[in-house]
């Protein structure tokens, strides 16, 4: 079998153009490409959890995937479920047991036969029916005749006439209620099931038996035809996707256990004073391959019985974020491109320039040099965006503007928070982007997953009464605590300040941040710190991030991007980053004349950019260089 990481995709390619931005495909638009038929073959990158799928899929083994939201999870299950024989689909039937109404029976035969079941109990019925009808017109008839003609009983005979239908008619319904219920109807469906149960309530994922309010006197609907199949049931030979476990109740993923270990499950009214409570099923098949999603967090909460199930009967797997960025992945891309249009069904194509422009930013959201994004759910929401944007103007083609346009306005929450932040610290003036002020830095730092913050950093230094400490409010204080210890090593060398009998205070000017990483604000709270120490303005027209070690190296940091565009966007001229996070810089070309980026490898090199004051900061600087340059030759020797 083939794996879908084999299948090229099938246009021609141009060698010379391999480095270009389509990976040398020599296409028009995206209506040249061909789409595989076959999901399994559509899915991008995850050669792991492809691999896995298909080898579950023959083995019919449960599989667990692990992953970030939008990487292909219930792609692949969904995949999973087209590589299933569909020559193993079953039909159920739900009868009324006439020994006890409330125990309906189950009867599961081939694919397709049951709705010739029901045809063939429906014709019976029908003729039962039309006999008896028969039979009720002619007894009708002669109870006419006789009132009418020999007893001239009128009334009488119009009311024995009128009770004799109704005792047909009520009769009937019981004919009726023979018919059986077909539950589960296979006779339609191309492959094998999927069903996504995710977020499911325990009706939705276990089957129910519908309330009758009448429940006797004739009026009540036969229990049987009051079964109602569960995501479980209807994922008998096929696939169950759960994402997100941990939300699924714990007595429903108890449940769900018992239902994969016995391979059957009754059906019973879910809830407890309903008339459906009373009804419990013969069990019903339940004979599916479990894909249970989620990230690290949701499996570590998952019912432990249930994960130790299928971890021990089946496979993990994990989901790549990002994937190399390759002439061929890039022509997948591309692929990639033309299945979200196809799919959509009413976009334009996508121009050379468009996909290109798409493949930029599957580059850009990396956010690792040399890889392309493997968030394809967020990549395709772009997609959509610049088709509809194209299409609302009757673009034949969805053009590179189209995708620009949409970049801007498909932002992320956070971005759109970020942006507002710093509109709204533009118009406050809380962000000073000219002078020089002592113990004062400008720290980014990176909201959500994609939206980078200005975070300015005051610190101050006053004598202690007892021992000195780190003095932050709130939460800020692990972090405070933590960058000052990395560098308090080197400010003790550094400073002729006894730093034990002082007091220092931090203060991160804009409080109540979210997801604030606390270490990649260390370089900005040691400059903070030293700048106050020393009385040494720092230039506020710079921005700056990255981590640090004990000994004064700059490390690298996440979100680099994001971050220099919220500095350009805020107004700053110059921004300070980590050398080694220099590859990982894709911002936008809009911003790359409005800031110098500065990468650096160690604090000295920060100070020598961000303090003011030439000659003074210079002092200091050649102080760190000798001090910090000592303690490596010492590290060196150790
Ligand atoms: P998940 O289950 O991991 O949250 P989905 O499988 O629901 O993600 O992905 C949503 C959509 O994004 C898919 O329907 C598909 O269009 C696209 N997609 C996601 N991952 C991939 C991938 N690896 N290759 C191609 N398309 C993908």
């Amino acid at each position: 079998e083939e794996l879908g990481s084999d299948v090229e995709i099938e246009a021609e390619i141009d060698e010379d153009a391999e480095d270009g931005l389509l990976g040398g495909l020599k296409i028009e638009t995206t209506a040249d490409i061909e789409i595989p038929d076959r999901l399994v073959d559509q899915v991008i990158g995850q050669d792991h959890a492809r691999d896995v799928v298909m080898k579950a899929a023959k083995q019919r083994r449960h599989v667990m995937m692990i992953g970030t939201p939008g990487t292909g999870k219930s792609m692949l299950a969904k995949a999973m479920s087209q590589l299933l024989p569909k020559e193993d689909l079953q039909d159920v039937l739900v009868y009324h047991n006439p020994d006890d109404g409330n125990e309906p029976k189950v009867r599961t035969v081939p694919g397709g036969k049951g709705q010739q079941i029901i045809e063939a109990h429906k014709e019976e019925a029908q003729k039962r029916n039309q006999m008896r009808q028969f039979l009720m017109w002619i007894i009708i008839a002669i109870v006419l005749g006789y009132s009418f003609l020999i007893a001239g009983q009128i009334l009488l005979g119009g009311v024995l006439a009128v009770l004799i239908y109704l005792a047909f008619k009520y009769s009937s319904r019981s004919t009726d209620a023979m018919i059986p219920n077909l539950l589960i109807d296979s006779s339609d469906t191309q492959t094998a099931p999927f069903k996504d149960a995710t977020g499911a309530h325990a009706g939705a994922l276990l089957g129910d038996v519908r309330h009758d309010p009448f429940q006797s006197g004739g009026m009540e609907t036969p229990s049987h035809d009051r079964v109602e199949s569960g995501a479980i049931h209807e994922a008998n030979k096929g696939v169950l996707f759960v994402d997100e476990m941990n939300t699924l109740d714990i007595r429903s993923q108890q449940k769900l256990m018992t239902a994969i270990q016995e391979g059957e499950f009754s059906i019973t009214g879910q809830s407890e004073r309903s008339s459906g409570a009373m009804v419990q099923t013969e069990p019903v098949p339940t004979d599916f391959i479990m894909i249970a999603a989620g990230n690290l967090d949701a499996m570590e909460n998952m019912h432990p019985a249930l994960r130790s199930r299928i971890k021990g009967y089946g496979y993990e797997v994990y989901m790549d974020d990002t994937i190399e960025d390759e002439p061929e992945m890039r022509r997948k891309y591309a692929r990639f491109v033309a299945q979200e249009v196809d799919k959509d069904g009413r976009l334009p194509h996508f121009t050379r320039e468009a996909m290109e422009e798409m493949i930029l930013e599957a580059q850009r959201r990396a956010g690792r040099k040399g890889h392309l994004t493997l968030k394809m759910r967020d990549l395709g929401g772009l997609v959509r965006v610049a088709g509809d944007i194209a299409r609302a103007e009757d673009k034949e083609f969805t053009e590179r503007e189209d995708v620009l346009q949409a970049k801007r306005r498909s932002r992320s929450i956070e971005q759109q928070l970020a942006d507002n932040y710093i509109e709204r610290r533009k118009d406050y003036e809380l962000s000073v982007s000219e002078g020089d002020v002592v113990g004062r830095v400008n720290g980014l730092a990176v909201m959500g997953d994609d939206s980078g913050i200005v975070l300015p950093v005051m610190a101050e230094v006053t004598p202690s009464q007892g021992p000195g400490g780190v003095i932050a409010t709130g939460k800020l204080q692990e972090i405070a605590e933590e960058a000052v210890q990395n560098v308090s090593a080197i400010i003790k060398k550094f400073s002729d300040e006894n730093i034990s009998e002082k007091d220092i205070h931090i203060q991160f000017v804009q409080t109540g941040q979210q997801g604030v990483d606390g270490d990649s604000a260390s370089i900005t709270v040691a400059t903070a710190v030293i700048s106050a120490l020393e009385n040494a303005p720092v230039k506020q027209n710079i921005a700056m991030t990255g981590s640090l070690s004990v000994r004064g190296d700059v490390l690298p940091v996440g979100g680099v991007t994001h971050k220099i565009e919220a500095a350009a966007k805020t107004g700053y001229d110059t921004v300070i980053i980590p050398a080694a996070n220099e590859q990982d810089v894709m911002i936008e070309d809009e911003y790359k004349d409005q800031i110098e980026i500065v990468p650096v490898n160690h604090i000295s090199e920060v100070l020598e950019v961000a303090l003011a004051g030439e000659g003074e900061a210079d002092g200091l600087v050649d102080r760190l260089k000798s001090i910090t340059g000592q303690a490596l030759d010492r590290q060196g020797q150790v």
